[in-house]
């Protein structure tokens, strides 16, 4: 997928309607600048704005993607080609994520232990201890909390039954019983409850 491909096509097309920058982005509810990054390439359009840009451009969601007007004859195989790369960029977006978890859990848990056996060297008879201790307690469960966040958003849970890939809530992360990041969740599509291994794809 090229971003500056299908900028430059987005930029065509909306003056091809002879929309402005800011009357593009008023007809879509979104900021001037959101326009502008899409244009210049930054980003992407969010999915839930694609349906109605590509109404207002007068184009198909393929053509968007493919960065121009699709000819009928290579429709299928551009569409192909277009969630392919889709799913390329999820996965990599979600090796990121994981990536993230794993550096902020063992940061913090580092960072934790080393703290709190600091304070237990230096100020053993002091009273500020625990309240420095609970500080440093409450930033690591934030931190926790932050890696689980990160780890519901990243990738899937796979059921062990039947192999369905799921995205727990963050809920159900936090509530279910866990050997690293494999949980015990209940299957939405057999039902049962199994130990789910973590995957990417
Ligand atoms: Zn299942």
């Amino acid at each position: 997928m090229n971003q500056i491909k299908i900028g430059e096509f987005i930029a065509l097309k909306r003056k091809e309607v002879g929309l402005t920058q800011a009357e593009l982005a008023e007809k879509l509810l979104v900021s001037d600048r959101a326009v502008s990054k899409w244009e210049n390439g930054v980003c992407m359009p969010d999915a839930s704005n694609i349906p109605e840009l590509c109404k207002i451009l007068k184009i198909s969601i393929n053509d968007l993607f493919s960065g121009e007007v699709v000819d009928m004859k290579d429709n299928t195989k551009k569409a192909e080609e277009n969630i392919l790369a889709l799913k390329a960029n999820e996965e990599e977006v979600n090796k990121k994520l994981f990536f993230a978890v794993h550096f902020m859990g063992i940061f913090s848990t580092i960072f934790f232990i080393g703290f709190t056996f600091l304070l237990a060297v230096t100020m053993e008879e002091s009273k500020a201890f625990i309240w420095i201790f609970l500080l440093a307690a409450a930033v690591y469960i934030i931190c926790m909390f932050g890696c689980l966040a990160l780890d519901t958003a990243a990738g899937y849970q796979e059921c062990k039954n039947c192999h369905h890939k799921f995205k727990p809530s963050f809920k159900k992360i936090f509530l279910a019983p866990h050997i690293g990041y494999t949980r015990k969740l209940k299957c939405p599509k057999c039902g049962k409850k199994t130990w789910c291994k973590k995957v990417m794809k």
